[in-house]
């Protein structure tokens, strides 16, 4: 089968490899579509070393059939559509036994040390089979569509830690792939407003499409103005960082009301540093919080919110490339242009 090795920084191998077979406990996905991530960029480039192998199958947001069980599976049926929740957690560690499997001591990421997506087919790990992070999806969505319940897990992880209050106002720094999530999630938690930063002018349209209040370009407009303006110079109940932009955290810290809630979304470009003014955080006691990764109910979540028509899933997925073309594939994503790119086996 065709399938788009990692073999190191800079180098993506779309070669012919065995196709693999499902062995006991173990469940062969035909892939349908696999969507490119902003990690598979970075590890790509060299930028994300940590858990990251080399010569396996890139790609971790994938759906597909399935295409063989194996032996003692029960639960699937041959054809059915699946999804995989792409986070392999030991369920037996520190953190797993306290509900946190997304930070796993233990954990193994599919299209990170496990081979991924992009490829024909990918076999499922017998233990992520029995874990539960393999879900049957509804019928009749393309493939491209349910792939994308891998970053809104994420997104809905993240979520569950910031919170969104009735009637709050919600700041979305950045409206990529993943800001655009978090403005819709905001919105169905019943925010009163929403309000989206994002310097690309298609980016807040497309926001604004997607219900955003009020959209703002933060390279030509005074972000804390117009932040005053809709709060009555209260500042937002929560910010959300959807970019890894150093500054933009010192940006949150400032623009959020006494007793807000900001949370540190993205992973941030670099080494990780941002100085901020700490004092924010602790005259106006405000509560920063991170996100990694996601947790199996946020994934039984997204799917819902996909299958039930909630997420305009449909309206994300703006480019489409055979596997052959992964290499294109990721460099579209990496321009910024569209939203989502969708690999196609
Ligand atoms: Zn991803
Ligand atoms: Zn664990």
């Amino acid at each position: 089968m065709l399938a788009a090795v990692f073999r190191g920084p800079g180098e993506l191998d779309v070669t012919e490899v065995p196709t693999p077979g499902a062995g006991t406990g173990e469940v062969l996905v035909k892939v349908g579509a696999n969507t490119v991530c902003g990690t598979d960029v970075r590890i790509l480039r060299g930028e994300k070393t940590r858990g990251v192998a080399r010569d396996f199958v890139l790609g971790h947001e994938f759906s597909g059939h399935v295409a063989e069980v194996g032996r003692g599976v029960e639960g699937y049926e041959l054809g059915s559509p699946v999804v995989m929740a792409p986070a392999i957690a030991c369920l037996r560690c520190h953190y797993c036994k306290r509900g946190m499997e997304n930070v796993c001591v233990n954990k193994r990421i599919v299209g990170n040390v496990v081979d991924g997506g992009l490829a024909e087919y990918m076999r499922v790990p017998a233990e992520a089979v029995s874990a539960g992070n393999l879900f049957v999806a509804h019928e009749g969505i393309p493939p491209e569509h349910l792939a994308l319940a891998e970053p809104l897990a994420c997104c809905v992880n993240g979520l569950g830690n910031y919170r969104v209050e009735m009637d709050d106002t919600v700041l979305i720094l950045g409206a990529g792939p993943i800001g655009l999530f978090h403005l819709q999630l905001a919105l169905l938690s019943g925010a009163g407003k929403v309000i989206v930063s994002n310097p690309s002018e298609d980016r807040r349209v497309f926001a604004k499409e997607l219900g955003a209040h009020v959209v703002a370009d933060p390279t030509a407009e005074d972000l804390s103005e117009v932040v005053s303006e809709h709060t009555d110079g209260l500042g937002v109940d929560v910010a959300v960082i959807c970019i890894g932009l150093p500054s933009l955290v010192n940006d949150a810290i400032r623009l959020a009301r006494k007793g807000g809630r900001v949370n540190v979304f993205a992973g941030l470009s670099g080494a990780g540093w941002s100085e901020v003014e700490a004092n924010l955080i602790h005259y106006n006691e405000l509560a920063v919080t991170g996100a990694s990764d996601s947790k199996r109910e946020n994934y039984d979540t997204a799917l819902r919110l996909i299958e039930s028509g909630r997420i305009a899933v449909d309206r994300m997925v703006t480019h489409r490339f055979p596997l052959a073309e992964t290499v294109e594939a990721i460099e579209k994503s990496a321009s910024g242009e569209g939203i989502k790119v969708a690999v196609m086996p």
